[in-house]
């Protein structure tokens, strides 16, 4: 069987990979097992925001791993407060909780809010409720799909947790109105990442800070793809000059080789936590806060959030010239742009595909948009190659609904 059919054999059929099969992955780029080279756009999600195999980070890992890699927080480690300070320092908050995957610091900032809401504000016990944005996404969890407001995400896996309300991403007044005594936080993402790179009207971040101010709820930011760069600034909060409550950091503090996120909050927020309360067996172990150390410091050294900043400014520009019927709107800030297909000429899969076979790696989200968001570490000849790839893609595009409208 081949790398595909073995995959296919034995693995949950929960993803639909495009078909190639990658092997190697060096800065930008990755390599599929027949030896092609592709120009990532997609840097797994912001995972891989500092590109492959980043030598820096490499070096991090390997130094550490022959360290010391997991001794639990049974005991103090000689690597962990470093990284901590210097998380609190650049977000500007107090106390850095540190996990493995996004969706178990989105769950730790939901255990944060709670018990806030009842041990703060005074919220009556099992009555907090968290105000959420619909075409959210903030993991996998049983309890992180119960503040989903996509089907696919939810449908068959019920009971779901209660305590969450959703509310239409941008909308202020509708923030307001769900406001309750019993509301602890609002949960968004500045940018919502896997609902298809939707941006909010500009000012909404600040009178969403304004309005939890007002009425003792917290606020609380969703940065996991966001954040680190990905949009021109180290965190796109900064965008509207305000601070979050709390804040969820995730895919990129990793470096693209660990999983490593962390919960980042205020004093008063964190200090709901006591011994027993919350934790984690990999959590905040050696080797994920040299990794995430050393991450933070390439993105500082190498001016990756500057860098993030002028060229996704550049790759903006590019594609908004485009005049192409296939291409309906095009929306992001920095190094992070979803380009929505017409589905009437096109799925967004098939864009991907066409991308594929050029050399360009992307992935579709939600059936009609195509995401565009390279390492920040990309060189602007790279990115330029493969938007000449993605227009030469939209003229196809543009081509066959000529045929098929023939
Ligand atoms: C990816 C993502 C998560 C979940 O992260 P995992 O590491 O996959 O659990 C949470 N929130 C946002 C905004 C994300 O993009």
């Amino acid at each position: 069987m081949n790398a595909i059919e073995l995959e296919r054999r034995y693995s949950a059929h929960n993803y639909a990979p495009l078909p190639v099969v990658l092997t190697r992955g060096k800065g930008a780029h990755l390599w599929d097992t027949a030896g092609r080279r592709y120009v990532d756009m997609m840097s797994a999600y912001s995972a891989a925001s500092h590109g492959h195999g980043h030598p820096r980070i490499l070096a991090a890992l390997t130094a550490q791993a022959e360290r010391l890699a997991v001794p639990s927080r049974a005991y103090y480690n000689d690597r962990l407060g470093a990284f901590l300070e210097e998380l609190c320092t650049l977000t500007s908050l107090d106390a850095a909780l540190p996990m493995n995957t996004g969706a178990e610091a989105v769950e730790t900032a939901i255990k944060a809010a709670r018990r806030w809401g009842y041990r703060v504000k005074g919220i009556a016990r099992d009555h907090a409720e968290i105000i959420v944005a619909s075409g959210n996404f903030h993991g996998r969890t049983t309890t992180v799909i119960s503040a989903s407001t996509e089907p696919d995400y939810r449908d068959g896996f019920g009971p779901l947790t209660p305590g969450f309300r959703a509310v239409a991403f941008g909308d202020l007044a509708a923030v307001e109105r769900a406001i309750t005594p019993q509301t602890a936080a609002v949960l968004v993402e500045p940018i919502q990442g896997e609902a298809g790179i939707i941006v909010p009207p500009a000012g909404w971040l600040a009178a969403l800070r304004r309005i939890c101010d007002a009425h003792r709820v917290l606020l609380i930011l969703d940065e996991v793809q966001s954040g680190l760069g990905r949009t021109g600034a180290w965190f796109a909060f900064e965008h509207e000059g305000i601070r979050p409550d709390g804040l969820i950091l995730g895919k990129a503090l990793g470096g693209g080789v660990l999983p490593v996120s962390a919960f980042v909050a205020r004093r008063e927020v964190m200090d709901v936590f006591t011994p027993g309360s919350h934790g984690s067996t990999f959590g905040g172990n050696p080797l994920a806060a040299a990794v995430g150390l050393e991450a933070l410091h390439v993105i500082r050294d190498e001016g990756l959030v500057e860098k993030s900043r002028v060229l996704g400014a550049h790759m903006l520009e590019r594609l908004r010239a485009i005049a192409s019927p296939a291409l309906k709107d095009v929306r992001g800030r920095g190094l992070w742009v979803g380009a929505e297909i017409d589905p009437a000429v096109a799925g967004a899969r098939e864009a991907c595909e066409r991308l594929l076979a050029k050399g360009v790696l992307s992935k579709e989200t939600h059936q009609t948009v195509v995401r565009l968001a390279p390492p920040l570490v990309i060189a602007r000849a790279d990115l330029d190659w493969a938007l000449d790839r993605f227009e030469e893609v939209l003229r196809e595009l543009d081509g066959t609904r000529r045929t098929r409208a023939a």
